[in-house]
């Protein structure tokens, strides 16, 4: 390559899921030439529930896309948690509350994957600095003082002056900067499946986010779509693995966990035909994951499990602070990504190890189940805000 620094050359972004495309449209807005290539045939997102605390729409603000991805979703009043066995509350947080807002200043609303996906999509569609291309799987990368070049499946090669790795939890560029193998499995396995409205048993659609938690086991309910959709995922342990978010899943295998559980769960759970599943996985918290002009965001930088809902959070919050960086350092993207990932590998570190502590927490058993509700029970809402401040104040 001609020393150039890359100048005229697209920065490349590897994968279009809702880290890759915030990614595209944060950098664009600073006036970054920008190039998608995502290895799927169309950009879309799976048919799943994603629960948006007030920590990602303060980062969505911040890249102008908060009332596009607030249009569709829906504000849930409350968060609570009950015992699958008892039926007993155990704790429950108001959301859609003045003091929730007036100590986070942002909402917290749930909304389908799609609709999230397809705002920042369509975001991404009015720019013309972004370039959008599918069916593009990409396998690589050579990269020198002055340039990268993303290699492709097809064996073309790709020019950009630097790479943002955004391909999700098994990420090829991340094989090739930090090159720590395969995800950790956690030996839970997550089951889900969206309702229409009208599917849901009137006397059990509920406003709220609802988590039913049992022993290794928990069931989570919520609605989607302005209160259109109903979303239900129900986790449990196992030590299944089959790679990727879509797989078809054994029904007989979800009801052996969920056996003798409370009739309200049973029921919601009857409801469901065809339930996909995905087995979830995290990877140990990294120091690093820049390497000269290419870097990682999201899933590719710090997968996590969903016990705290907080991936694309993580990865929009990633966004806001990438953009930030580059554009201070336009000239100079290396430096730029170190104080990208010097910022940002300590905050999605301790949500990385938060969300497994999480984990244990909802599928307690025995003496374990009682402490936990014993704890959980006097809280004030105050008492839990104080509590996720570290999380929801935060970017
Ligand atoms: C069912 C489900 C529920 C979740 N619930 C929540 C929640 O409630 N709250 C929350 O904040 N987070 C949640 N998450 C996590 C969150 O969705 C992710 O952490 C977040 O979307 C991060 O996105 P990403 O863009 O980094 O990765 P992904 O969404 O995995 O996107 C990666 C993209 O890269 C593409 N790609 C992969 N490899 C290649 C390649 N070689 N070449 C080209 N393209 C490639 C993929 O096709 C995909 O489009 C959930 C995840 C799932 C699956």
């Amino acid at each position: 390559m001609a020393q150039t620094n890359g100048q005229g050359l697209p920065i490349l972004v590897a994968g279009g899921g809702i880290g890759g495309l915030a990614a595209a449209y944060a950098l664009a807005r600073k006036g970054f030439p920008v190039r998608v290539l995502e290895q799927a045939p169309e950009f879309k997102e799976l048919g799943a529930g994603i629960q948006l605390g007030p920590n990602i729409f303060r980062a969505l603000e911040a890249i102008g896309l908060k009332d596009a991805v607030l249009a569709d979703a829906h504000r849930p009043p409350a968060m609570e948690m009950r015992c699958a066995l008892s039926g007993e509350l155990i704790h429950r947080i108001p959301l859609d509350d003045q003091k929730f807002l007036d100590r986070f200043k942002h909402p917290y609303a749930v909304t389908h994957r799609a609709d999230i996906h397809s705002a920042i999509l369509k975001a991404c569609e009015r720019n013309n600095l972004v370039t959008l291309e599918t069916q593009r799987q990409v396998e690589s990368y050579e990269a020198d003082n002055d340039g990268v070049a993303l290699v492709l499946n097809s064996g073309e090669r790709v020019k950009g002056r630097a790479l943002i790795g955004c391909d999700g939890m098994w990420s090829k560029i991340r094989d090739r900067i930090v090159g720590d193998g395969k995800p950790r499995v956690s030996g839970h396995i997550a089951y889900r499946a969206v309702l229409k409205r009208a599917e849901v048993p009137a006397d059990l659609w509920r406003p709220d986010v609802v988590l039913w938690a049992g022993p290794r086991t928990h069931f989570v309910h919520y609605p989607l779509r302005r209160g259109e959709l109903y979303n239900l995922v129900a986790v449990f342990h196992s030590d299944r693995y089959v790679e990727g978010w879509n797989a078809e899943a054994d029904a007989a295998d979800l009801w052996a966990h969920f056996n003798g559980q409370r009739p309200e769960v049973l029921r919601m759970l009857e409801r469901i035909e065809t339930w996909r599943m995905w087995v979830l996985c995290d990877r140990e918290p990294i120091r690093d994951w820049s390497k000269g002009r290419v870097t990682l965001l999201g899933d590719a930088a710090h997968p996590m499990l969903q016990y705290l809902a907080q991936g694309a959070a993580m990865a929009t919050e990633d966004v806001v602070c990438l953009a930030e960086k580059a554009a201070a350092q336009p000239d100079d993207l290396p430096s730029a990504f170190q104080a990208y990932v010097q910022q940002r590998y300590l905050r999605t570190a301790r949500v990385q190890i938060m969300a497994r502590v999480y984990g244990e927490f909802y599928h307690a058993r025995g003496p374990a189940a009682e402490l936990r509700n014993q704890l959980l029970g006097p809280r004030t809402p105050e008492d839990a805000y104080e509590g996720i401040a570290w999380l929801y104040g935060g970017m």
